[in-house]
């Protein structure tokens, strides 16, 4: 049997790094499927498809080849991970994660990539359906603020041109959508355990996810 570590919780939580941070420490296999919403959310928007077109959508998902490999994300075999980090993709992509058949699709690729392997793989909803046996159920949640600083600081080592009420309205209204939407919602699993972050480091995160595993 393989192992599996569920990391769950609103955006900027920590769920990315200390995931990846983890599953090497641990030399186990990191994905990140929020990142294959965004490929999909890239994808649509590129072939200027209205996230609200339904019919159009699903046919761009059936169409798409994605895959998250070795802290990459791809489409059709390029890798796109900046495209994926873009204010327009985080700004639609919450339209896109509440349909049910693109969860379906994306749900299954994530149900095969960890049926092989030792996982930690990190989203919304992987405690509570991608990985409802998951060894180890972890829910990462920070204030606010907290999270909106985290967000501003990564993308401005990017590079990226940011402004922090910008990003902390945009977390606000993607938590909302998260939460209310009525496939698969953001809410904590019932055998899930609950960290908050803020104000503690990744190193200490961590330590206290490997004590949980070992116990
Ligand atoms: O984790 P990240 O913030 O990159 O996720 C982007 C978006 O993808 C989330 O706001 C959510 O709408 C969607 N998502 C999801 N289920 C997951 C992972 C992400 O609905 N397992």
């Amino acid at each position: 049997e393989f192992v599996q570590i569920a990391i769950d919780g609103p955006a900027g939580a920590g769920k990315s790094t200390i995931a990846k941070e983890l599953a090497k420490g641990l030399n186990y296999t990191y994905i990140d499927t929020g990142a294959m919403y965004r490929a999909l959310t890239h994808q649509v928007l590129n072939k200027q498809v209205s996230v609200n077109d339904l019919r159009r959508v699903l046919e761009v998902a059936k169409n798409t080849d994605i895959a998250f490999e070795k802290g990459n994300i791809f489409i059709d075999n390029k890798e796109v991970n900046d495209e994926v980090r873009s204010s327009i993709v985080s700004k639609n992509v919450s339209f896109i994660a509440r349909i049910p058949e693109v969860r379906d699709i994306l749900v299954d690729l994530q149900r095969k990539i960890a049926s092989n392997q030792n996982v930690v793989m990190d989203g919304r909803d992987i405690g509570t359906k991608v990985l409802p046996h998951a060894t180890l159920k972890i829910f990462l949640t920070a204030s606010v603020e907290e999270r909106a600083k985290r967000r501003y600081i990564e993308l401005k080592e990017k590079g990226l041109e940011v402004n922090l009420a910008e990003i902390e309205d945009e977390i606000i209204t993607r938590d909302k959508m998260d939460e209310e939407r009525s496939c698969s919602p953001l809410k904590v699993a019932e055998d899930a355990i609950v960290i908050d972050t803020t104000g503690k480091s990744i190193q200490e995160v961590i330590r206290q996810i490997i004590s949980f595993l070992n116990e």
